[in-house]
């Protein structure tokens, strides 16, 4: 029964892309072959041949937050593959600003995109037999939110952990930071602690930049978290 355990995992690859290597998740389902796209930032050929690899259809593409890091290929994701795209509202200003924060890096203005509808707190996205949580998580920006896959929604991942898509709220080590618009270091540190820091330790987490960790790596040894 090893083929059939083997064809059971869940497709999960994770694409540094762009500038900033923001990492940029395909998350699919084997058995249906639906998968999502967590910010697809920059470099949106690499991340589609992912999906072709894996012969994936995408029925989501959903950003953690407005940045352009995270938001710059959200337009030509969209034009291949048809699927709607996600954001929280209160970071479609943020969004908007697009051009003033490609001046700021000097790069260049991506294609901005229509966002199709709305991530928020407690909503469910679904694609083939998984789900995935909204948390809002303000503090990097006002609309920044986590995905958190809970472990125990499919057989097969039972015996997996649950998964997080921290976006820029909580990093290896750090946290995101809070000094530009529509940043707070309070909120932050308000969703750290209320939100993810609720979920289990064995939670993997996979930031907006550098490497996977768990929460309760993070719990132990993050200095932001472990004050008081
Ligand atoms: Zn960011
Ligand atoms: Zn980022």
């Amino acid at each position: 029964m090893a083929d059939s355990k083997a064809a059971d995992k869940i497709i999960h690859e994770i694409l540094p892309v762009g500038l900033l290597q923001c990492n940029c998740s395909v998350v699919g389902d084997p058995h249906t072959r639906e998968a999502i796209v967590i910010d697809p930032g920059d470099e949106v050929d690499r991340i589609l041949e992912v999906v072709t690899r894996h012969n994936l259809k995408v029925r989501a593409i959903l950003s953690t937050h407005a940045h352009i890091d995270h938001v710059g290929g959200l337009r030509k994701m969209k034009e291949a593959t048809g699927a709607p795209v996600l954001m929280h509202p209160e970071d479609l200003e943020l969004y908007k600003r697009l051009d003033r924060q490609a001046s700021w890096l000097g790069m260049r203005v991506p294609a901005m995109v229509e966002v199709d509808e709305s991530l928020r707190e407690g909503d469910a996205v679904r694609w083939g037999r998984y789900l995935a949580r909204v948390m809002h998580t303000p503090g990097h920006t006002r609309g920044s939110v986590c995905l958190y896959m809970p472990p125990d929604l499919a057989a097969e991942q039972a015996a997996q952990p649950g998964k997080l898509f921290a976006g820029d709220t909580l990093f290896a080590g750090s946290i995101g930071r809070t000094d530009l618009w529509g940043g707070s270091f309070d909120l932050i540190m308000r969703s750290l602690q209320t939100k993810l820091l609720a979920l289990p330790d064995d939670t993997l987490v996979y930031p907006g930049h550098g490497p996977v960790t768990s929460i309760g790596e993070e719990r132990e040894t993050n200095p932001f978290l472990t004050v008081g």
